[in-house]
């Protein structure tokens, strides 16, 4: 075993960043191998990626690794949108055409919807989009109202947070906050305090993107903890580990948040390969990657774990509106394990 493969198992998030050689053909190969046995059997849940954002080699890797279900928050696109016709294009295709195609890897996707914090801050649009909000929050497979808060904490974010809560409560269903980057640990506070103001139960409400100076708080006032597992920020799966060795299983999920930036769709798998390694039990490593997860967002009512949890047949000859995720001449390979788009 060569000293590159013992540091990888240390920590198999670094195992996309070691290329293979020539005169080691088969060591990514041999990387992919011990990583997968770590993980065998084991199903995951992933409660926070956007996957518009990601192409079909994540689904095919992800689905590889044991990733069965994911929930698509509404968000940021990178850029701000510049009229409403965007924003209801967005919300069609989460419910829409993305779940199409991740049904077409054997993954069922379930999504939140809401207006973000950064474009909750034009006030002219953020009105408009309020107003076809009720259209898409109550469409099937809709499990909350997210990814919703606060960015720089403005006003107007505040205005549509407060807007979005009494949404969610309408609806009856969860919400996903997103906590800024900037001032975390303040703006976690007003979240959660805001939240309780407004009436809602804490056990309706996920707040995501922790790390070790929140967790605390947001656990003992009775909220869900979600913590963003990304490569080089906020919670790299190291740190993961030992908050769950630290805090337990209790009301913790974690999610990759994989998007349009550096980020990681496995970081899922990859942690709980990093938690067994570590000798945390398999039922801690359940509830946090897969459980607790399903448990928040099903509250819902919109979340049948038969949907995942048996082994469903794929149609991979099946079309939305008359298109599919074949190109043409493609043959679909039937078998759900291996790689159908050759
Ligand atoms: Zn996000």
């Amino acid at each position: 075993m060569c000293q590159n493969h013992k540091e990888t198992s240390k920590n198999p998030s670094h195992f996309e960043s070691i290329s293979s050689s020539i005169e080691h053909p088969t060591h990514t190969e041999m990387l992919w191998n011990d990583y997968k046995n770590l993980i065998q059997g084991m199903r995951f849940f992933d409660p926070h990626i956007h996957m518009v954002s990601r192409t079909t080699d994540d689904y095919q890797m992800m689905a590889k690794a044991g990733i069965v279900a994911i929930i698509e928050p509404a968000f940021w696109v990178g850029q701000p949108r510049t009229g409403l016709s965007s924003f209801k294009d967005y919300y069609s295709s989460l419910v829409g055409w993305e779940r199409f195609r991740s049904s077409q890897f054997g993954i069922k996707h379930y999504c939140t919807m809401g207006l973000n914090s950064r474009e909750a801050n034009n006030e002219r649009l953020a009105e408009e989009v309020m107003e076809i909000l009720p259209l898409f929050a109550y469409k099937e497979g809709v499990v909350g109202i997210g990814e919703i808060g606060f960015d720089d904490q403005t006003p107007l974010e505040e205005k549509y947070y407060r807007l979005q809560l009494e949404l969610a409560k309408k609806a009856k269903l969860p919400v996903q906050i997103h906590t800024p980057h900037r001032d975390k640990k303040r703006g976690t506070e007003r979240s959660m305090s805001i939240a309780i103001e407004h009436g809602l139960d804490p056990s309706w409400v996920v707040v995501d993107h922790n790390n070790e100076e929140t967790v605390k708080s947001v656990l003992d006032q009775g909220f869900w903890a979600a913590f963003t597992i990304y490569p080089f920020t906020k919670m790299g799966n190291e740190r993961m580990v030992a908050v769950v060795e630290k805090y337990g299983q209790e009301r913790i999920m974690i999610n990759s948040s994989a998007d349009w930036g550096i980020s990681d769709p496995l970081a899922i798998p990859k942690t709980a390969a990093l938690m067994k390694q570590k000798g945390i039990p398999l039922e801690v490593i359940r509830m946090v990657t897969y459980q607790n997860a399903i448990d928040a967002f099903a509250k819902s009512g919109q979340i049948d774990v038969t949907d995942f949890e048996s082994d469903f047949q794929l149609d991979p000859n099946a079309k939305f509106h008359g298109n599919s995720i074949l190109r043409g001449g493609q043959q679909p390979v039937l078998d759900k394990n291996s790689l159908f788009i050759q």
